[in-house]
């Protein structure tokens, strides 16, 4: 027992390093990866459940180093995150995909929302208000065609700044989207305190909807409350379309998924159209 004990031991101790030696070697390349130009924003579209049509996009970062290959945000943005890294990191998302923004309305002739996810501490930094104001005017979008998608972890810092930032992005006309809603404690609480204009179901109850009647439940009783605070509801993650005709009988508003599409890069997204629907 005691032989398997250490066994045990050295194998955590192990794993623990690999663990630590990864983490900083993808901390080392981040540092340069901007400057490298290693980093490339992906767009899933978003899809009115109702009538078919794209409606916007979220934007989702990939980062391909050469040493390390692909690397998933899931992976890299916590790392950005603590580093600081995902200040200039953040910077250059909204940038691009503002930037994107102007050229698929203008080559399509429509109207379309972009949705960029905003980590807790781009908050902290003093500078994102008037970041964003530029970036908006750089690329000639208005206001009310970015939409902030934020998690309640970033409410949860509880600081004056993030209430003043959301005041101030608020009064500039950007929208604000509650994403992975359901997932944590506070949601409820923070979609009465706060101005939001979208809600997000997270991908873990749509995956559920058609396989109990408790996620679908639950995702009914969300529709039914965020469209009484006058928010629009999105589904994230649909991947079937015996989850999307659910959806659209239970009053969803807007879904996104690989049903429709991965997120891929710009020059596939110009030419994206939708070609699967109920009916
Ligand atoms: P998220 O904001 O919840 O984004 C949704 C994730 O679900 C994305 O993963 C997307 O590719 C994936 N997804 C979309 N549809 C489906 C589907 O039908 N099935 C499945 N299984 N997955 C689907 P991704 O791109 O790997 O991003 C992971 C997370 O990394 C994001 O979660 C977000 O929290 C973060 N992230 C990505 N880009 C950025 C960024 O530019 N800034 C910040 N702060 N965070 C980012
Ligand atoms: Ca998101
Ligand atoms: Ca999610
Ligand atoms: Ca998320």
């Amino acid at each position: 027992a005691k032989s398997l004990g250490r066994n045990t031991y050295s194998f955590f101790t192990k794993e623990m390093n690999d663990m630590i030696l990864r983490r900083l070697e993808i901390e080392g390349r981040l540092h340069g990866a901007l400057e490298r130009n290693e980093f490339e924003v992906y767009y899933q579209p978003k899809v009115n459940v109702r009538g078919g049509c794209i409606v916007g996009a979220e934007a989702l970062l990939r980062w391909l180093d050469p040493m390390l290959g692909s690397v998933g945000p899931d992976e890299f943005i916590p790392i950005a995150e603590s580093t600081g890294l995902i200040i200039p990191i953040g910077k250059y998302v909204i940038e691009q995909s503002l930037q994107f923004l102007a050229l698929w309305e203008n080559d399509h002739r429509r109207d379309y929302t972009m949705a960029v996810n905003l980590s807790p501490c781009q908050f902290r930094d003093g500078g994102l208000i008037s970041f964003v104001k530029k970036a908006l005017n750089d690329a000639n979008v208005s206001a009310e065609r970015l939409e902030f998608e934020i998690t309640e972890g970033v409410l949860m810092v509880g600081k004056a700044y993030v209430d003043n930032a959301l005041a101030e992005l608020y009064k500039l006309g950007v929208k604000l989207s509650m994403d992975d809603f359901g997932t944590g404690y506070s949601s409820l609480s923070y979609l009465r305190k706060y101005e939001f204009d979208l809600l997000k179901i997270d991908r873990s109850f749509v995956n559920g909807i058609t396989l109990n009647k408790e996620d679908r439940d639950l995702v009914k009783a969300t529709i039914a409350m965020a469209h009484s605070l006058n928010l629009l509801v999105v589904a994230e993650g649909v991947e079937t379309v015996e989850q999307l005709s659910l959806l659209d009988e239970l009053g969803c508003d807007i879904a996104q998924g690989y049903y429709f599409s991965k997120p891929i890069p710009a020059r596939k997204m110009i030419d994206f159209q939708i070609s699967k629907i109920t009916d």
